[in-house]
């Protein structure tokens, strides 16, 4: 029971609410403060001159004694992009997030010069883990476009708190790694003081296909090439990154992999055992020109376009 006298327990949208990018959630109750995520958006055609957007971090600056650590639900640039800005600001003393977004950060705060300033924690489905006295968290593994992504159960003071995570519902996941919905259920049934639920395009009726459901066009339409293929999706989409190298292996094309992002996301998906493949399907690029056209596969960053991306 609360009573009139009990603190409060504040949930804060720093970003991310009604919006795509910057998500950031701050959770405080008594003197202490979790964050959830710490992402960044990129600037749009009005914004000529800026690399990224960040949320307004005075709240944070004004209260960075009270902070006490930060979960990260999974390894998107809206979601993980900016943190590497904050510890230039304040203290962050523990981060706590699955172990792709952690290796994909870990290069990030590194090549920041800031890697020293925290201490990142991988966790595994159904991890709990305790930021401060009063934020009691567990992993929930929920399937979204990136692998290794999580939702939050929060358990506080005052109640337990779900937040989702980003999420597609795909009950035929290409890792094999399925939406822990029962555990939700559970949650559910105990209940909830609050429900913090994000999917883009929420409000549009119908329902989106498995990510599986690329694979046959894919498949064909790589087939039906005759000459070099060259393919563009995001750096983290692992999964579609992962048929697209399972199909370029059927079909006989080796591999040249263009762009940092995609080359970083890659060799860790790899390393963590969400992307499989051998090693002799990547070629670098300069020998590419020892086969011919209809053996090779390009797989390239810049789908949306990015002034400042390889295509
Ligand atoms: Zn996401």
């Amino acid at each position: 029971m609360t009573t009139s006298n009990a603190p409060a327990l504040k949930i804060i949208a720093l970003g991310g609410l009604h919006e795509i990018g910057k998500n950031t959630w701050v959770f405080e109750y008594n003197d202490e403060i979790m964050l959830l995520d710490g992402g960044l958006s990129f600037p749009d055609n009005m914004m000529p001159g800026v690399n990224v957007v960040l949320p307004d971090m005075t709240y944070l600056r004004e209260n960075k004694h009270k902070i006490k650590g930060m979960i990260v639900t999974h390894g998107h640039e809206d979601h993980i992009g900016a943190i590497s800005f904050h510890l230039k600001q304040f203290e962050i003393p523990v981060i706590y997030g699955p172990r792709l977004a952690m290796a994909l950060l870990e290069d990030k705060l590194r090549e920041a010069g800031v890697l020293n300033r925290t201490e990142l924690r991988r966790v595994m489905p159904r991890d709990i883990v305790r930021v401060g006295t009063n934020f009691f968290v567990e992993f929930i593994r929920n399937t979204h476009s990136i692998a290794d992504s999580f939702s939050i159960a929060i358990n506080t003071p005052a109640g337990m708190v779900i937040h989702s995570g980003d999420f597609k519902i795909d009950h035929t996941p290409v890792d094999g790694e399925f939406f822990d919905l029962a555990r939700l259920a559970e949650h559910g049934e105990k209940g909830v003081l609050a429900l913090i639920s994000d999917s883009t395009n929420a409000e549009r009726p119908g329902i989106t296909p498995s990510e599986r459901a690329v694979y046959p066009n894919l498949e064909k339409y790589i087939m039906m090439a005759k000459g070099r293929v060259i393919i563009t999706t995001f750096a983290s989409s692992v999964h579609r990154v992962n048929m697209i190298l399972d199909i370029a292996d059927k079909q006989g094309r080796v591999v040249g992999v263009v762009g940092r992002s995609m080359l970083n996301v890659i060799a860790h998906a790899r390393n963590l055992g969400y992307i499989k493949c051998r090693d002799d399907l990547f070629q670098p690029l300069q020998n590419l020109r020892h086969y011919r056209d209809d053996q090779i596969l390009i797989l390239t960053t810049g789908s949306q376009g990015g002034p400042m991306s390889a295509l």
